[in-house]
């Protein structure tokens, strides 16, 4: 029946039969809509190149109107109560409780990640309004200790009002939700652009978000190409309408983005890429550290801001932890089409992607560095699949120790104490996440002190949740997600003086 619905079609209705929540259409003021231009661009399955879905290709017209109509839902939203925000904020999370599946299943489609990581995603992405539909309700303000007699000193949180959405495609429902669902909590609405290589989920999100009954033109969505992501990032960053930028993505266009939004000094809230370290003393518990290393570097196949980039172990356990982690990565790791249920790794997301990985590692063999797995794209899976790979021999000037990796390749390196791992960690302009392996608790304290990083993770790989805040310091960021802290972005402290209360 979902096959029937306006915006679906019949061309590809062939390939995507089961497709559920599939929409080829923008959705602005509650509207399924196209460009202005009519123009289209292809989502292609990165397991096989095959087309799923043509979606509108905006340009910066698109997104001028979208803005206005956010800037125009502003106006009512920022009227309804925390109470009505936090009702709509559950309903679309049950929805996408219920329809996880079928979101699961477009998301694997446009990004290559395996079923159960693109699952994984939903719970994941869906705390993040459960927890904002919650947190609606504890946006407080202060009363200040007045020092006049007479007058009052009131802070009120209120919300700062359009906000732009610019997200990637490695999880392109959570990066979704932990925004959206922090700003509609503040009573702000949005304009999303998707990463062009992934729109279909965050379509499909939006569309239980109507169902949910979020008003009209509170959330839109603006598709575009690369090609025109330009011209509409300065829209989303100029348009006098917008008060905030909300970023996931590379660096480098969060700082051409930071840019742009300066000009109207607008707000902005970056989440870039990291360069993170793992660190292993030798007091860990060698096993366990493996076990986290796996989820921390081969989760979406290392396509993660907090993958882990370097290996720093230390001589008394290095050869150890190589060994195992070499054979954990032989046992666990099969490399394949997302949709396929025995696969842990699936493609990278497009041909950039697997020509900088490729590039990374044959610099870092050219110089000296050891392939012990891997190593190569699997071309008889297709162009986008590399494999799983471990590499020892490095050294810190190597490109692939302070570039951001972004695929599944482990770089070790040998250290020899403490305060060696952390210069070398602290080495670098990113800072979002790091994590540390230790027993010892004094050294588990020194490392979250003297580590440069927003988040440290003691003897644990996975840290992301609803409840932290998460974010970088240095070039990795500016701002929190996630959290109260998440929700107290979007919105503005308005200082009110109430004087004259003695006349
Ligand atoms: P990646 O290199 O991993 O694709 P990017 O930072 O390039 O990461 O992309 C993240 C998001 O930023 C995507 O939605 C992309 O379309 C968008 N983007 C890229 N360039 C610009 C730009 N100049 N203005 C606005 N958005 C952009």
């Amino acid at each position: 029946m979902d096959l029937l619905r306006v915006g679906i079609l019949n061309t590809f209705v062939i390939h995507t039969r089961k497709m559920h929540l599939l929409r080829n259409q923008a959705h602005v003021n509650g509207a399924w809509v196209k460009a202005k231009s009519n123009a289209m661009f292809p989502v292609l399955n990165p397991a096989d190149d095959k087309v799923i879905a043509e979606v509108p290709d905006m340009d910066a017209a698109d997104a001028k109107q979208a803005v206005d109509v956010a800037a125009c839902a502003f106006q009512s939203w920022r009227q309804t109560t925390a109470k009505e925000r936090s009702r709509i904020l559950r309903r679309w999370f049950d929805l996408c409780e219920q329809n996880a599946d079928k979101i699961a299943e477009i998301m694997t489609a446009e990004s290559g990640k395996p079923l159960s990581e693109s699952k994984a995603e939903i719970t994941y992405g869906n705390s993040f309004l459960e927890w904002f539909a919650d947190s609606a309700r504890h946006i407080n303000g202060e009363i200040i200790q007045s020092p006049w007699p007479n007058k009052q000193i009131l802070l009120n949180r209120q919300p700062i009002g359009v906000v732009s959405v610019i997200t990637p495609w490695n999880f392109p429902f959570a990066m979704i939700t932990r925004k959206v669902g922090a700003l509609l909590a503040a009573g702000c609405t949005c304009v999303i652009k998707p990463a062009e290589d992934t729109p279909l989920t965050a379509l499909a999100a939006v569309d239980l978000a109507a169902q949910a009954c979020v008003p009209n033109g509170v959330i839109n969505v603006v598709t575009t190409s690369r090609k025109n992501a330009i011209s509409v990032g300065k829209v989303l960053c100029e348009d006098p309408h917008i008060a905030c930028i909300s970023f996931t993505g590379s660096t480098q266009v969060g700082k051409l983005l930071y840019g742009q939004a300066a000009k109207g000094i607008k707000r902005v809230a970056l989440e870039l890429g990291g360069n993170a370290p793992f660190i292993v003393f030798p007091s860990a518990d060698i096993e366990h550290a493996v076990d986290h290393a796996m989820l921390a570097k081969f989760r979406n196949s290392g396509q993660a801001c907090v993958g882990v980039n370097r290996f720093l172990i230390h001589e008394g356990v290095y050869q150890e932890f190589v060994n195992c982690f070499k054979n954990r990565i032989q046992q666990k790791c099969i490399l394949g089409p997302g949709m396929r249920k025995e696969v842990t790794n699936g493609p990278l997301i497009n041909d950039a992607q697997v020509k900088k990985v490729t590039g990374l590692v044959d610099k870092a063999v050219s110089k000296g560095a050891k392939v012990l797995i891997g190593g190569k794209v699997d071309t008889q899976l297709g162009s986008k699949f590399y494999q799983p790979t471990l590499i020892t021999d490095v050294q810190p000037e190597m490109e692939i120790f302070h570039e951001e990796i972004f695929g599944p390749v482990a770089v070790c390196y040998k250290i020899k104490s403490e305060s060696e791992a952390v210069s070398l960690a602290n080495d670098t302009r990113g800072g979002l996440s790091a994590y540390v392996f230790t027993k010892e608790l004094g050294q588990a304290f020194r490392m979250s002190k003297n580590l440069e990083f927003g988040m440290v993770a003691i003897n644990d790989g996975i840290l992301s949740a609803a409840e932290p805040a998460f974010g970088g310091i240095k070039e990795s960021g500016i701002g929190r997600e996630g959290s109260l802290h998440g929700a107290l972005e979007y919105t503005d402290i308005k200082y009110t003086l109430m004087s004259g209360l003695d006349k």
